[in-house]
């Protein structure tokens, strides 16, 4: 077998990408200072886990570290020498602990944080890629307090912690936990693991502790203790269920390419297996994204079963008004009813928008029966990428 090397991205030359992405960095930035203020005065971690949520790691790293941001989490060790390249000094936690005796060595090197997740990653930890160096290994502990995915047992815990008093072997630097249901503003399984997660956190004393991801922050400040774990709030999700405003900013623009605009007269179905038939005289744009770009499928206007059905599927900002996709989403293609829009709004080369400023994420993660995670993890490697650096930068 033999090692490919990292596929190149594909298309992002501007006039020939079938659509653009957008990154804003000013409200991204704008976001990390209202987390901070809202968990001060615990510190905020910038979670950047599969490339910073689809939004590359490239480029938000380094803005949260110019707003202060000193330690960062990511999922994969992978991901950890990759932000290594990036922020040479940055704290980093990896939150899948160690694979085996052959990536510790690869922590090592680039002075990542493994956090350590059952005792298998206790003992490898104590036992490898330290090269006969007898201080005391640092890391992360992680407690499960009732999600059952990842994390040692509370008693587990409790027991490293003696046994690791007398052998002096690690180093914990971080204790924490996650929550279940922290989106669930209501759900008691929250103050649950609360409960479990002070208990177990009291006894690691100078160590910090950490429970709280996006939702989490905003539930209560006794969630917060020494550091919150934001992600999806960052990149302008909505961190928690209930009838606020999503105090976040859109922070991911996402627009594709009107390739062809018809007329279909009343009767016509549209696209993949005719599930949508049109009931007056249209006019569909074509546009050149699909569910290849990121647009799941189950964004498609009919046909598509999902687990949790919505009625009407997704949605698209056009020419300053909504218009509704129509038919099933295909590989490269997606079909929009524009008939509501004037006869010239809309032609050949426009750029309508799926999500961003006009069409909030979560609403068209839910159009999708999925989430605004889902949604932007998805995003595409069509497309053609840009940033916004400050809010002078005119979007065209
Ligand atoms: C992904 C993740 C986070 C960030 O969660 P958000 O809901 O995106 O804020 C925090 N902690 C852990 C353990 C995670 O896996």
């Amino acid at each position: 077998m033999t090692d490919l090397p990292p596929n190149p991205a594909l298309g992002t030359d501007p006039r020939i990408s079938g659509g653009r992405v957008t990154i804003d960095l000013p409200a991204l930035a704008a976001n990390y200072r209202l987390l901070c203020r809202t968990a001060a005065p615990a510190r905020v971690a910038g979670v950047v886990k599969a490339n910073a949520y689809g939004l590359g790691i490239d480029v938000v790293a380094p803005v949260l570290w110019r707003e202060g941001c000193r330690t960062f989490f990511v999922a994969l060790p992978s991901e950890g020498v990759a932000l290594r390249q990036i922020l040479p000094d940055a704290e980093i936690y990896v939150l899948a602990g160690l694979f085996g005796p052959e990536s510790a060595g690869a922590y090592r090197e680039a002075e990542l944080l493994p956090v350590l997740n059952d005792l298998a990653d206790i003992s490898l930890w104590e036992a490898f890629g330290w090269d006969g160096e007898t201080a005391p290994r640092p890391c992360a502990i992680h407690v499960d307090t009732g999600m059952n995915r990842l994390g040692l047992t509370p008693d587990q815990a409790l027991a490293f912690l003696s046994e690791n008093a007398i052998t002096g072997a690690l180093s914990p630097r971080l204790v924490m936990s996650h929550l279940a249901c922290g989106d669930e503003t209501r759900s008691p399984m929250n103050a649950e693991q609360l409960h479990r997660f002070q208990a177990v956190a009291s006894r690691f004393s100078g160590v910090e502790s950490s429970l709280a991801n996006s939702a989490g922050l905003f539930l209560d400040p006794a969630f917060h203790f020494d550091l919150v774990r934001p992600g999806i709030a960052l990149y302008g999700g909505r961190p928690s269920d209930g009838p606020a405003a999503n105090p976040m900013r859109p922070v991911v623009t996402v627009e594709a390419r009107v390739v062809q605009v018809r007329e279909v007269p009343a009767g016509g179905v549209v696209s993949y297996g005719g599930t949508h038939s049109l009931t007056r005289d249209s006019r569909v744009a074509v546009v050149a994204a699909g569910y290849a770009d990121g647009l799941h499928r189950a964004l498609s206007g009919a046909g598509v079963p999902l687990r949790e059905p919505v009625a009407a599927g997704g949605e698209a900002w056009v020419q300053g008004r909504r218009v509704p996709i129509v038919g099933r989403v295909t590989m490269d293609l997606t079909l929009l009813d524009v008939t509501e829009l004037g006869a010239d709004a809309v032609g050949h080369g426009d750029h309508v928008e799926f999500f961003g400023h006009n069409i909030p994420l979560d609403e068209a993660a839910a159009a999708a029966g999925t989430i605004s995670y889902e949604l932007l993890t998805s995003i595409g490697r069509r497309y053609h990428r840009r940033v916004l650096r400050s809010h002078q930068d005119a979007v065209e």
